[in-house]
């Protein structure tokens, strides 16, 4: 085999990568071996020669290189089906019963940095976001056909991240038969359509899965508010659990659309609902109070730490305005998915807005990701979803 180019870093660089943190940056990097092609296989050593493992190097991107081995060992089909299998065995026994979708390979949390596998029924979806996982695509797609038998894999690598690592968007069928339009599933007895081939994500919001059947066990009876709705997916938990009445808000129609669909495909429509499209933040301020529960989702307002100022100021006032809303009794379920905002920080401007709207406020449960979205412990920067339950008093 001819020798992989190398990495070496500065002196006592090497720390985070001995613990298992999977990315070196550029200023990391004292000195490189050999020619290399963006997503090329190389290794890494730290300032003193010592071999600290194998992954996929990028000189165009920030993030240099991806740690995917810390032992020696050939980065070929062999590899990518053990971590395939390892990753698909986590789920396996989990998601029956509750659920036909769900994340197979959650990048860096299966040790598989820049690749996500979402699975909806027979259909999987592939997110290449790195130049590395680009490389291997096709030995992917392959490995994840033979592995797992999907009837589909489709490609959803269509994703602005992907500038970053000098690559266009890309998408389309890349295994087995065409994919529908709309792909049915189910969610704890919830049925929903999801657009693989332009929808949000890779369809669906599968990480706020466990998140909406909570929200559905609180909901019976109540006048709901679902706040960045997407495709009513919320609403439809709560329309389910015996809501009595809502109002869902998003900014994309074709996303209302969807939601109003779902209504009707979860036999709802006698619910009494209002649908309105357009900005959250100003749609809040016209609402008039008396909401028995409240759930805010918005998109992740913090990407790059630079903005953590302005967006909690988005945060508080958002939860500001949910709190003005929310009745005596009421519930909030508030979530944030911008890594930044750690827990601590969420959890200040949740209650400094309780505070502000003049109501006293019972903390009830955190949220977080399920278990199909796991996070290597040496990256925190894998744990971006955080939400909070609280009560009016
Ligand atoms: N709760 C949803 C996921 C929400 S994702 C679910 O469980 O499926 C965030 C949503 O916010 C997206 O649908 C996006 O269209 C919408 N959005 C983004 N900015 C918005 C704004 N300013 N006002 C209202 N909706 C917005």
């Amino acid at each position: 085999m001819a020798a992989l180019p190398k990495v070496l870093l500065k002196k006592g660089r090497e720390k985070p990568i001995l613990r298992g943190h999977p990315w070196i940056f550029s200023g990391a990097v004292e000195r490189v071996e050999g020619d290399i092609s963006p997503g090329e296989v190389g290794e890494i050593y730290s300032g003193d020669g010592q071999y600290l493992g194998a992954g996929h190097l990028n000189l165009r991107s920030q993030i240099v290189f991806r740690l995917l081995t810390q032992k020696r060992e050939e980065l070929g089909p062999d590899f990518y089906r053990e971590r395939i299998l390892t990753a698909a065995a986590l789920r396996r026994r989990w998601w029956r019963g509750k659920t036909s979708a769900c994340r197979i390979i959650n990048a860096e949390g299966d040790f598989l940095p820049g690749l996500i596998v979402d699975n909806y029924g027979e259909t999987m979806v592939l997110q290449c976001l790195t130049a590395g996982m680009e490389r291997v695509k096709e030995l992917l797609t392959r490995l994840l056909a033979e592995s797992l038998l999907p009837q589909s894999i489709y490609e959803r690598s269509d994703v602005i991240v992907r500038k970053e690592e000098g690559l266009a968007g890309s998408s389309g069928l890349l295994y087995g038969k065409d994919v529908p339009g709309q792909v049915e599933i189910e969610e704890r007895g919830c049925r929903f359509r999801v657009n693989i081939k332009r929808g949000q994500k890779t369809g669906f919001y599968l990480d706020q899965r466990e998140n909406r059947m909570a929200a559905g066990e609180l909901s019976d009876g109540k006048r709901v508010l679902d706040c960045f709705c997407y495709t009513g997916a919320f609403a439809i938990h709560t329309g389910s659990g015996g809501a009595k009445e809502m109002t869902l808000i998003d900014s994309s129609e074709e996303a209302l659309e969807m939601a109003e669909g779902h209504f009707s495909l979860n036999r709802l429509v006698r619910i009494p609902r209002q649908l309105i499209r357009g900005d959250a933040f100003e749609i809040l301020r016209t609402l008039k109070q008396g909401y028995d529960m409240v759930i805010l989702d918005p998109p992740p307002f913090v990407k790059k730490k630079g903005q953590l100022p302005r967006a909690t100021r988005g945060y508080k006032d958002l939860n500001l305005l949910a709190f003005r809303l929310l009745n005596k009794g009421g519930i909030l379920l508030t979530f944030s998915c911008s890594h930044h905002m750690d827990r601590d920080l969420f959890q200040k401007v949740v209650f400094s807005a309780a505070v502000d709207a003049g109501k006293k406020v019972q903390f009830l449960s955190w949220k977080g990701h399920p278990m199909d979205h796991p996070v290597n412990l040496s990256h925190p920067e894998g744990e971006y979803l955080k939400g909070l339950v609280c009560r009016v008093l």
